[in-house]
């Protein structure tokens, strides 16, 4: 297990990253990564600049925070996603642009484009809105993840769930660029949907796709 400093300087990297690429401004959003028998988050409220790996909190498998600061108000989904996911070990939360004006419709990103998949289905769905910072908030987003990556929170944002904070913030920015595409599409007409089918094939393909590492005895 990496040290507790080691994980707070990348979620505070991944944090300021979320800032610079464009896709979060300000103290929205948090990121937190899976430690020990809980996790950790960014302080709520707290300038992403200023924090400092102490400033980071623990919130144990108790849903208990332990720190100089009080945890992100979204605690809550963060706690929840680790309990209830076992192939997660880091999340993103983002205010980014497209994604909060499509979540503002309420409904969910279909299967537009087929990039669409590497959410883990044939949708991106949309949890039903609920205050930050509840437990209702993250009771929708618990059931909005279930097979997925992904989800948007209407009227709010999106959460992206990945094995670690390099690959939730890849994947934040890849759900921004989907949510700003389908955007654009929806401006100049009605967006043809790939069939379940089509979905199913992609999905099956993504298992594959990449750099799949050999076993060792072939070169
Ligand atoms: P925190 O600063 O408490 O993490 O709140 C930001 C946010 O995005 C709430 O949904
Ligand atoms: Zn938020």
């Amino acid at each position: 297990m990496n040290s507790k400093q080691t994980v707070s300087r990348e979620i505070i990297r991944t944090a300021i990253s979320m800032n610079t690429l464009g896709i979060n401004r300000g103290t929205s959003g948090n990121v937190s990564a899976r430690h020990a028998k809980g996790c950790l988050i960014t302080p709520s409220g707290l300038s992403y600049e200023e924090t400092k790996p102490k400033d980071i909190v623990y919130v144990d498998e108790e849903g208990a925070p332990h720190g100089l600061h009080a945890p992100s108000t979204e605690w809550r989904f963060h706690h929840d996603i680790y309990r209830n996911r076992s192939d997660v070990g880091a999340i993103v939360h983002t205010h980014s642009n497209f994604a909060v004006s499509l979540s503002c419709l309420g409904k969910e990103i279909p299967s537009f484009h087929y990039m669409v998949a590497i959410c883990g289905g044939e949708n991106i769905r949309c949890a039903p809105y609920a205050t930050f910072g509840t437990q209702k908030l993250s009771d929708h987003a618990i059931l909005a993840l279930v097979d997925r990556k992904a989800c948007l929170l209407e009227n709010h944002g999106m959460i992206c769930v990945e094995e670690t904070l390099e690959k939730a913030l890849n994947l934040a920015v890849e759900v921004e660029a989907l949510c700003e595409q389908y955007w654009r599409a929806l401006q100049i007409g009605k967006p043809k949907k790939l069939s379940k089918k089509e979905m199913q094939t992609v999905l099956k393909k993504f298992r594959t796709y990449g750099q799949v590492k050999k076993p060792n005895h072939i070169q």
